[in-house]
């Protein structure tokens, strides 16, 4: 008898374009850096904390178990390190992201690792080295998230202590030597979504970063798919996430965007 898989969890995510192998870093308790008004953690009993050794039994009982009586249409795209906070905080990110690895070679090479990240930590150089290393060897693919493109925007998205400037540089510098993807939430807040000028903004940020340097492989509008705890957050409709897509597109040209509204991806 095996003991109930906690720290995985397999999900059809529309970003992923199919499964995904979601991996909990912070089972006992919710560790961000950010308070994002639409963060959908909903308050949880805590469990028992991260341990490596419970990855990794739990990776080899899903793929040796589960996975093979998934249906065949339905493969898995991607292992990622998400969960219930800011992977990157983990003091364990380096031996999940080995274990994640691992199991993508045995079982699944056709699969990407994903790691989404708040943005914060990737001017710190131990993180950034880190992560790097595995773009480079692993072929990791980074979400970095930009949620505002000027300070107000920003703060309000976040709640976060973090100074923008400082997520910006970071963006840049790991950037530049690794291409990203930019992930971007676009929603209501209040029943009001984001303003002209704020998009604006967001457009300018994202041409002044590739001017000095910024590498992006794609950026992600997405909006509000499922309920947040505060309830004060709201999708915006496919139009709007339109709108947002062409204003963005011609400030960055050459650079894809792809679009989720609530029900899957869009196309322009
Ligand atoms: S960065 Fe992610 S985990 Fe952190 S508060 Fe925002 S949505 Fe939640």
């Amino acid at each position: 008898m095996f003991a109930p898989l906690r720290l995985i969890y397999p999900v059809v995510s529309r970003r992923s374009g199919g499964l995904s192998l979601g991996v909990d870093l912070f089972p006992d308790r919710k560790t961000c850096n950010f308070d994002c008004p639409y963060c959908e953690i909903f308050p949880f009993p805590g469990e028992p904390p991260f341990r490596p050794e419970d990855l990794d039994r739990e990776l080899a009982e899903f793929f040796e178990v589960e996975y093979p009586a998934f249906p065949p249409d339905l493969p898995l795209r991607d292992l990622t390190l998400s969960g219930s906070g800011e992977p990157t905080l983990s003091p364990h990110l380096e031996s999940a992201l080995a274990l994640i690895r691992a199991s993508r070679d045995r079982y699944v090479p056709g699969a990407d690792l994903v790691v989404i990240t708040n943005s914060t930590t990737l001017g710190h150089p131990e993180t950034a080295a880190l992560l790097g290393r595995y773009v480079d060897e692993a072929g990791l693919r980074i979400w970095a998230k930009v949620d505002g493109g000027n300070e107000d925007r920003y703060r309000t998205m976040s709640r976060s202590p973090v100074p923008f400037r400082e997520v910006v540089e970071g963006i840049l510098s790991f950037s530049r030597d690794h291409g990203v993807i930019i992930q971007t939430m676009l929603c209501a807040l209040d029943g009001r979504g984001p303003s002209e000028g704020d998009l604006s903004d967001y457009a300018d940020l994202l041409a002044s970063l590739l001017h000095r340097g910024a590498r992006f492989l794609e950026i992600h509008l997405y909006t509000q798919a499922r309920p947040s705890p505060e309830g004060r957050t709201s999708p915006i409709g496919d139009r709007e996430l339109l709108t947002a897509s062409d204003l963005v597109s011609r400030r960055i040209p050459g650079v894809p965007i792809r679009i989720f509204g609530r029900a899957g991806e869009l196309s322009r």
